[in-house]
C-alpha cells in the first residue's frame, strides 16, 4: 500500500491521497509534475505511471484558474469549448457517443476534484 490506498484505488482516490499527504500536482508542457520529488519512491512512481493522471490534473489546474479569472455557474476547463451534442462542454474534446451531452470522463474527475471542498482547501494551504 502507497498513501494508505489499496492497489486498484482509482484515479480520483490517488490525486485525493496525493493532495492530502501534501504533494503538489501540476502541468508542465505535456507532463505531470509531482512535488517534492524527492518523496516519488519507486512503488509511488509505479502507482504513477499506472493511473493516466495528466488528462485529469490537467483539467483540474484549468478548472481552478478559470474558477479565479472567469467564473461560471458551472465548472470548466476551456473557456473555448462550446458543449452540444458528442462534445464534451467543459473541455470540448468529443465524448464517447456522437450524440451525447455533458463532460468527458476527465472532466468529470477533474470537476468531482475540484469540488470537493477538503482536497481544494488543503491543496491551498488552507485549514
Ligand atoms: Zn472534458
Amino acid at each position: 500500500m502507497v498513501l494508505g490506498l489499496e492497489a486498484q484505488a482509482g484515479s480520483t482516490s490517488l490525486i485525493q491521497a496525493l493532495l492530502r499527504h501534501g504533494y503538489d500536482l501540476d502541468v508542465e508542457g505535456d507532463r505531470l509534475r509531482i512535488r517534492p520529488a524527492d518523496r516519488v519512491d519507486d512503488t509511488l512512481a509505479e502507482l504513477l505511471t499506472q493511473h493516466e493522471l495528466l488528462p485529469i490534473v490537467l483539467r483540474l489546474v484549468a478548472m481552478r484558474r478559470l474558477a479565479r479569472v472567469a467564473p461560471k455557474a458551472v465548472v470548466y476547463a476551456s473557456p473555448e469549448a462550446r458543449g452540444g451534442p458528442g462534445r464534451c462542454f467543459s473541455c470540448g474534446d468529443p465524448l464517447e457517443h456522437p450524440t451525447a451531452y455533458g463532460r468527458c470522463g476527465p472532466c468529470d474527475v477533474a470537476a468531482d476534484l475540484f469540488y470537493s471542498r477538503s482536497v481544494i482547501e488543503e491543496s491551498a494551504g488552507v485549514s
